[in-house]
C-alpha cells in the first residue's frame, strides 16, 4: 500500500533556520497492515503523517502509493487523491461543531468526483456512522457528543468514501483509558474489513493492538 524511499523534508528549506524533520525515511507498509508509529515528541511523526496523507510535500526520495508514484502529482490530484484513498482522524476530531454528526461524516461526499442524490449520500452516512456504533447519535450536534463520539464521528468521516487507506494522528489522545478501547476497537474492526491502518501515538497500550510498531527518532525510522 505505501512504499516511501529516502524521504526528506526540510522545513523553512534554504533559510538560515531550515530543520531537516525527515532525515531519509525508508518504510514499506503492506495492503491490510494496522501499524503505529511511535517516537518522542519532535521526532517527526507528524511530519511523516501529513506526507503519508499528501498534506505536506516532500523535497526529495519517493512516495509510492498503492503502486502509483506520487512524486508529479498536482495539488488537484493530491487532493482527489485524498479524497478518494484516503480517510484522516485527528487528535481534536476535527469536526464542524455546529453541524449534526450526519452534516459532518456527509462533507467528504460533497467533494467527491462522483456525484450522488441527496437520498444516497444520506444513506451512504447513515452506514457510515452504523458501523462506528453511534447511529442513536445521527442528528445530534456534535457539540452535544462525548469525546468518545465524538472520535466515532470523525471515524465516520474518514471512512465514508470508503478509502483503502486510513491515517490517524493520536487519534486517542484526548481521551481516557476505557474510551481508547471502544476507539481501538472501532479501528481493529475496520482493519479485520480490510483497511490499512497507520496510527501515530504516544500510547503503547494503543501500539501493542497494532500489528507492528514503526519508531522514528530524529527524522528517522530506527
Ligand atoms: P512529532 O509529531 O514527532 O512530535 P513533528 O513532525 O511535529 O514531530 O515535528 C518534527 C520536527 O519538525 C520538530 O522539531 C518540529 O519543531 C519541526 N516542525 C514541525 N512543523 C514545522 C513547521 N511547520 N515549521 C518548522 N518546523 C517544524
Amino acid at each position: 500500500m505505501i512504499v516511501l524511499k529516502d524521504i526528506v523534508k526540510t522545513y523553512h528549506l534554504g533559510q538560515s533556520n531550515a530543520f531537516e524533520a525527515l532525515q531519509g525515511v525508508s518504510l514499506e507498509i503492506q495492503a491490510g497492515e494496522m501499524v503505529a508509529i511511535m517516537g518522542t515528541s519532535g521526532a517527526g511523526k507528524s511530519t511523516l503523517l501529513h506526507i503519508l496523507a499528501c498534506i505536506d510535500r516532500y523535497d526529495s526520495g519517493e512516495y509510492l502509493l498503492d503502486g502509483t508514484s506520487l512524486d508529479d502529482f498536482s495539488e488537484k490530484k493530491l487532493a482527489d487523491l485524498r479524497n478518494e484513498k484516503i480517510g484522516i482522524v485527528m487528535q481534536d476530531f476535527a469536526l464542524v461543531e455546529n453541524f449534526s454528526v450526519m452534516e459532518n461524516v456527509s462533507i467528504p461526499l460533497d467533494f467527491s468526483k462522483k456525484k450522488r442524490h441527496n437520498k444516497e449520500k444520506k444513506a451512504l452516512a447513515t452506514q457510515a456512522v452504523a458501523s462506528t456504533g453511534i447511529e442513536d447519535q445521527l442528528y445530534k450536534k456534535v457539540k452535544e457528543l462525548s469525546g468518545g463520539q465524538k472520535q466515532r464521528a470523525a471515524i465516520a468521516r474518514a471512512i465514508i468514501n470508503n478509502p483503502a487507506l486510513i491515517l490517524a494522528d493520536e487519534p486517542t489522545g484526548a481521551l481516557d483509558s476505557k474510551t481508547t478501547k471502544e476507539i481501538m476497537h472501532v479501528f481493529g474492526e475496520l482493519n479485520k474489513k480490510g483497511k490499512t491502518i497507520v496510527i501515530v501515538t504516544h500510547d503503547t497500550e494503543v501500539a501493542k493492538q497494532c500489528q507492528r510498531i514503526i519508531r522514528i527518532e530524529d527524522g528517522r525510522v530506527l
